[in-house]
């Protein structure tokens, strides 16, 4: 059994929904955050007792925007992590933000709960972009709290950027990642907008209202992104994701390496003991259940075999350094040739798969149809 396990906690508040967001949070709902944080710690101290064999080597606070709450309910949740759970001396704590909400206060509440790690939710540099988006900060607000983060010691920092927004040009999207490249953040996510049906935008589009990016702009803009990005030394680890050397997120290579994560918190979904299982999205249903977790448990999947198989590789090969065949064959007992030998034969072929030694990665070809590739895979 795998010693250690990654924690995610789910805060479901923002200030304003912006409008390409179908995740699960809700703006306008302050007067249900208390209630809403003491069903968490109870959910949190409930999963200290199931988890108690079990080293935490990562936690990941997301949203949401976790930044939004009031300083006292952070503290309660940070409180109730460090209380509850073994926690490894060199594990990584990461808290999401929207740069609107941070302050001095709030930084040095983090830092002194052991936070090391802050993700920025910038988006673009172009105020009217960032309007445009529903987005409630400006490029000046991120400016200010990234070098107030620098200056009190956070030394790991991830920016999120997204591309292909509508009317975006090639020059705002080099412009950005150009500002970026400058600041010097450790890790920078790049990710490609997609319109969710449930979104503002997604009515836009229903309606005929909005302008969507070409699929041949979208992907110049990716490798746009990938070159330049390479160019300064960020390592393109992850389909989405580049890092200076060494700040790889720990908390999602886990989830793409197969390894067991724990989610609490409104939604949360979890993935331990070969069983898959997300919480109640109804946010009433969560805080009148104050925690329990067998009143919030969704969905509660056995994963067969047959499928795990599947999602180790499609996970593993959204890293670009790919998948170990002698490790797949020592978690799986099985031989990965017997099981994928034709079909990975099949995708080198095409073009989509690179063999390496004893590895198997997506090809640049493969890492503009990623999804063809992994959908191979699937039982
Ligand atoms: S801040 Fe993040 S979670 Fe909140 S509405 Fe915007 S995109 Fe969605």
């Amino acid at each position: 059994m795998d010693k250690c396990v990654g924690l995610y906690i789910h805060i479901p508040f923002c200030k304003a929904k912006c409008y390409y967001c179908d995740f699960t949070s809700f703006d306008n709902q302050n007067e249900k955050m208390a209630p809403y944080v003491f069903a968490l710690c109870e959910e949190i101290k409930q999963y200290g007792e199931i988890l108690q064999d079990r080293q935490v080597d990562t936690i990941f606070i997301g949203g949401g925007t976790p930044t939004v709450l009031p300083l006292a309910l952070l503290e309660k949740i940070l409180k109730n992590l460090k209380e509850n759970f073994k926690i490894e001396s060199s594990f990584e704590f990461t808290v999401e933000s929207n740069p609107g909400t941070l302050n001095k206060e709030l930084l040095y509440l983090l830092k002194e709960y052991r936070v090391n790690r802050l993700s920025m939710g910038l988006q673009a540099t172009q105020n009217k972009i960032l309007k445009s988006l529903g987005r409630i900060h400006s490029l000046e607000d991120f400016y200010n709290n990234y070098h107030l983060a620098r200056q009190m010691g956070y030394q790991n920092i991830n920016v999120d950027l997204i591309f292909s927004l509508p009317d975006q040009t090639k020059k705002e999207w080099a412009d950005t990642l150009k500002y970026i490249i400058k600041s010097e953040p450790e890790h920078i996510s790049c990710y490609s907008l997609i319109i969710e049906e449930n979104s503002y935008f997604g009515r836009l589009k229903k309606e005929g209202k909005l302008k969507e990016a070409s699929d041949e702009l979208d992907r110049e803009l990716y490798h746009y992104a990938r070159k330049i990005l390479t160019e300064n030394k960020y390592h393109h680890y992850e389909i989405s994701n580049f890092s200076k050397k060494g700040f790889e997120s720990r908390h999602n290579m886990n989830c793409w390496k197969y390894k067991p994560y724990v989610g609490m918190g409104l939604g949360a979904h979890s993935f331990i003991n070969g069983q898959r299982y997300h919480n109640s999205y109804n946010l009433d249903k969560y805080i009148q259940s104050q925690g329990k977790i067998e009143s919030i448990k969704e969905e509660i999947e056995s994963i067969p075999l047959t499928m795990q198989y599947g999602e180790y590789i499609f996970l593993g090969l959204r890293l670009t350094e790919g998948i170990s065949i002698k490790d797949f064959e020592s978690q799986f007992n099985i031989s990965f040739h017997a099981l994928f030998g034709e079909k990975v034969k099949k995708l080198i072929e095409e073009g989509l798969l690179i063999k390496k030694q004893d590895r198997i990665q997506l090809s640049l070809k493969g890492l503009d149809l990623a999804n063809i590739v992994f959908a191979e895979f699937l039982p």
